[in-house]
């Protein structure tokens, strides 16, 4: 990566691009920025086609650039930010957020696109050899050791963002002595169903799976949490990271999201990382890495706190855990396969077309009908999500998973702000 600058004293602030900046991650990291002027600045910001608050955030912190993956979007804001006498340059489409990822001002790359329209810019960031802040699981899920392999020959710097990942990076050793770990302790806040019956998860509405009890997200990983497919994305996240074995991965449900993950070395030490459920603690950490600077989160009250509780997931009831878990021992294409197929299921669901128990059920059936096979390029990644998105469709379109079967369900917003 580019020459590490210091980012104390009075060196130059780091150039931060941020994707996904209209969304939860975004404001959150845009939050700690903001907190931070002479250590870091916006060199960018991106997104879906939210004009109104891309352009509030290109009046607070004047970008260079800003781009819209929407092309409509990127010249209304152009003409909006034109005349409010802003310079900030506009870019539009897809292609724009890859070139704003690997542009030369641009030290640390905060990944916090939504899905698989991450994968793009986030490779980008790896080939250019930044600092890439990982919130964009999905994109690490679908494309694997392939990524991680970019990232090596990039000289990139992967920081992960995901509270768990971020939490196992701060407990793992220096790089190189990883020869003591045992296994890792991945904690699941069990999400707002936790307590639901069977029956009960048969009838839940998009905007109940969307209240989480103790983190505040966007709607689709709102709905993976609900699921745990969230979960068993980040159980695939983690393995791929930090290079372990599924099965040294071990499920635990921690209803109050205050031990964020945990490493197990071999003389039986057991190191977690504890904290208020805040994004921007493991935001301004990857921001900041190795230094540390203030989030503007709350110091942690353990006598408030009082109890921290610890269970086992319940694979019944979150079947989408279990595939998750057999996608991750399976390898090769599952994990793509298993990726496209909850994209579509989540969206589906959001949109009234199918009930929360038809989640698990259509990417049971989409991986039922994939071969699963080793996976040989990035094309060949893109390939298998386009397939998997297809057969989705199809199987969504022919009434066999309750198409419609909400209708009655009044839903206010889409996968992507
Ligand atoms: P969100 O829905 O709030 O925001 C998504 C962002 O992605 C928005 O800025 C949107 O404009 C952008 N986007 C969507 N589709 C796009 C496209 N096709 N092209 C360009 N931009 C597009 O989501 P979020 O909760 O901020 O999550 C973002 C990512 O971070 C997800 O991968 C999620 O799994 C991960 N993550 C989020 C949290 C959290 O607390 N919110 C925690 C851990 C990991
Ligand atoms: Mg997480």
């Amino acid at each position: 990566m580019n020459a590490m600058h210091s980012i104390s004293g009075d060196a130059a602030p780091l150039g931060v691009a941020v994707l996904g900046a209209t969304g939860s991650i975004g404001e959150n990291t845009l939050d700690v920025i903001a907190r931070h002027p002479q250590r870091f600045s916006v060199v960018a910001v991106a997104a879906h086609r939210n004009v109104a608050k891309l352009k509030a955030q290109c009046l607070q912190f004047k970008p260079r650039f800003a781009a819209m993956a929407d092309v409509d979007a990127a010249r209304q804001l152009r003409q909006e930010l034109t005349a409010a006498g802003l310079n900030t340059e506009v870019l539009a489409g897809a292609a724009a957020l890859d070139e704003l990822a690997a542009h030369p001002e641009v030290h640390s790359v905060m990944a916090a696109i939504v899905g698989a329209a991450g994968l793009s810019s986030t490779l980008a960031a790896a080939r250019a050899g930044k600092r890439i802040l990982l919130a964009n699981k999905e994109s690490l899920v679908m494309s694997g050791p392939l990524f991680m392999n970019e990232v090596r020959a990039g000289g990139a710097q992967l920081i992960p963002i995901d509270s768990e990942h971020n939490a196992i990076f701060q407990c793992l050793p220096a790089e190189g002595s990883r020869g003591g770990v045992k296994r890792l302790l991945l904690t699941a806040s069990g999400g707002p169903f936790l307590r639901s019956s069977a029956e009960q998860l048969a009838m839940v509405t998009p905007d109940q799976a969307c209240a989480h009890p103790r983190w505040n997200m966007g709607r689709k990983i709102s709905v993976d949490s609900a699921s745990l497919m969230n979960k068993g994305l980040e159980l695939i996240e983690a393995s791929l990271l930090f290079d372990m074995p599924a099965e040294r991965i071990q499920v635990v449900v921690h209803p109050q999201s205050i031990v964020h993950s945990l490493v197990e070395y071999l003389d039986g030490s057991v190191l977690a990382q504890l904290g208020n459920p805040d994004m921007r603690t493991p935001i301004a950490c990857g921001l900041s890495w190795p230094e540390r600077v203030s989030a503007g989160v709350e110091s942690l009250d353990l006598i408030r706190a009082g109890r921290l509780e610890f269970e086992a997931p319940d694979l019944q009831r979150f079947p989408c855990l279990r595939l998750a878990q057999q996608a991750a021992a399976a390898g090769g294409s599952a994990p793509a396969v298993l990726n496209a197929a909850n994209e579509v299921a989540v969206a589906a669901f959001l949109n009234g077309q199918l009930w929360f128990n038809g989640i698990p059920s259509l990417i049971a059936a989409v991986l039922d009908a994939h071969a699963i096979e080793a996976v040989t390029s990035l094309e060949h990644v893109l390939e298998l999500d386009r397939w998997a998105r297809e057969q989705a469709g199809l199987l969504l379109r022919s009434g066999a998973y309750g198409t419609n079967v909400m209708s009655n369900v009044v839903c206010t917003s889409g996968v992507s702000a």
